[in-house]
């Protein structure tokens, strides 16, 4: 394993819980891995497909992180056909290409989308090859609870089946609350799957809630002046405020640019790799920002607005610190916020409502809360933390300066 490790991919240590994931694999076991975001999944299901004979599909649901991954792949082996795409994409001659590679035993890793994956024809095929095992990446997505549910993921069990008899599965996800993984369990059938899940604790970042009010603008100012030199990322939840605030930090001699889903995207790559090369210190973006931006050196995430969940301000204070390095996580809350929030969940169905509140009331708790806010995140996923003892206890408002929460939190209710 060592060996297959240093020739495809160049490392000669397996980070975390990798090695013990991948003999499960190798042992086609049924395997359920958790880790959080950059933890190294994908090299948990692409080592023992390379290793193994037959084929290993890989159900994943953007088509954007497939072609990286099949280009990175190919990147590390002399057979071009290692991996394949299988999509609606491709022309005639390059499925009858792909198909001829897997027949052929040449392609160890095909990634589909689950809606490629439900059609006739792929299932008919796929029955007729070497399968070496199944791996739903993101499999979240197969939850309402997770934060992208999607409707295609139901069906895979069912394709699975259709496909061959005792495939292994391998879900994988960075969402690590209980109510997501119980969902993925089920509806994957694999309540016995050996289960890895790597602690969600970031040692090194430092969590802080501050009340938001109209000065929140003068706050963030002195927050980053305070902060000069640094980089850092600043989320609104509305792209006006991006906009106002990028231009009112550039006024005040911050170099900031905003970034949001409404730029066009000549716009958006050159700001982003303006922020990258460090032209500029401040991004300040929605939540179209982040996916897949790896600068490890991000030393502050300013939340303007709170989160729509726990998961979303995980998942985005995720991004400061990357390097094992400080990382100040501030985020403005104000109640009003939250209504705002609840206002635009109103036109939904009421079920998807329902978990939306549910979300948003953990959002409210842990605002409020005067316990370890590290504490409080990890419990939300499922993990007991100690704070006197753990990594990084002491680093947040609440375990810092006690008594001073508590007169925010007074200043929050009224
Ligand atoms: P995830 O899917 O869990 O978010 P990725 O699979 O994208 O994470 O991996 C994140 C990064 O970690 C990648 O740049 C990958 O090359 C790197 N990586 C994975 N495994 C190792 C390892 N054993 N040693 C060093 N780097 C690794
Ligand atoms: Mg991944």
């Amino acid at each position: 394993m060592h060996s297959a490790l240093k020739t495809y991919f160049g490392f000669s240590e397996f980070k975390g819980l990798q090695e013990a994931v991948i003999k499960s694999i190798l042992a086609k076991e049924s395997t359920f891995v958790i880790m959080p975001t950059g933890g190294g999944k994908s090299l948990c299901y692409q080592l023992p497909a390379l290793m193994q004979e037959g084929t290993a599909i890989v159900v994943s649901p953007l088509i954007a992180l497939m072609k990286n991954q099949v280009d990175a792949i190919r990147g590390v082996s002399d057979e071009h056909g290692v991996a394949h795409v299988l999509n609606s994409s491709l022309n005639k001659t390059e499925v009858k290409q792909v198909k001829q590679d897997i027949t052929n035993g040449i392609t160890k890793l095909l990634y589909v989308a689950p809606e490629s994956l439900t059609k006739e024809e792929n299932v008919e095929f796929l029955r007729s090859v070497k399968i070496s095992f199944m791996a739903v990446d993101e499999a979240h997505c197969i939850s309402e609870w997770g934060h992208d549910f999607r409707p295609e993921y139901r069906n895979l069990k069912q394709i699975i089946e259709r496909i061959g008899d005792n495939i292994p599965i391998i879900g994988l996800t960075a969402t690590a609350t209980p109510k997501v993984q119980e969902d993925i369990l089920k509806n994957l059938g694999m309540s016995n799957a050996r289960t890895f899940k790597a602690s969600f604790n970031r040692p090194n970042l430092y969590y802080e809630i501050r009340p938001k009010t109209k000065n929140v603008d003068a706050d963030i100012i002195r927050f980053v002046k305070q902060n000069e030199g640094k980089t850092g990322i600043i989320y609104c939840l509305s792209r006006k405020r991006v906009e106002e605030l990028a231009q009112v930090l550039q006024v005040n001699g911050v170099k900031a640019l905003p970034y949001h889903a409404g730029l066009d995207a000549k716009t958006r790559v050159k700001h982003q790799d303006m922020f990258l090369m460090e032209d500029i210190d401040v991004v300040v973006a929605t939540i179209a920002f982040g996916m897949g931006i790896d600068k490890p050196d991000v030393r502050f995430v300013i939340h303007h607005d709170i989160p729509k969940s726990i998961e979303s301000y995980y998942q985005e204070t995720g991004r400061a610190g990357r390097d094992g390095g400080e990382g100040h996580c501030l985020a403005f809350y104000s109640y009003k916020d939250i209504e705002k929030l609840e206002k635009f969940m109103s036109g939904k169905p009421v079920a998807e409502q329902e978990i939306g509140q549910a979300l948003l009331q953990e959002v409210v708790a842990f605002a409020e809360t005067s316990i370890s806010r590290r504490k409080f995140i990890l419990h939300y996923f499922g993990e007991e933390f100690d704070n006197e003892t753990g990594e990084g206890g002491d680093l947040d408002d609440n375990m810092r300066y006690p008594k001073k929460q508590h007169e925010a939190q007074d200043n929050v209710k009224l």
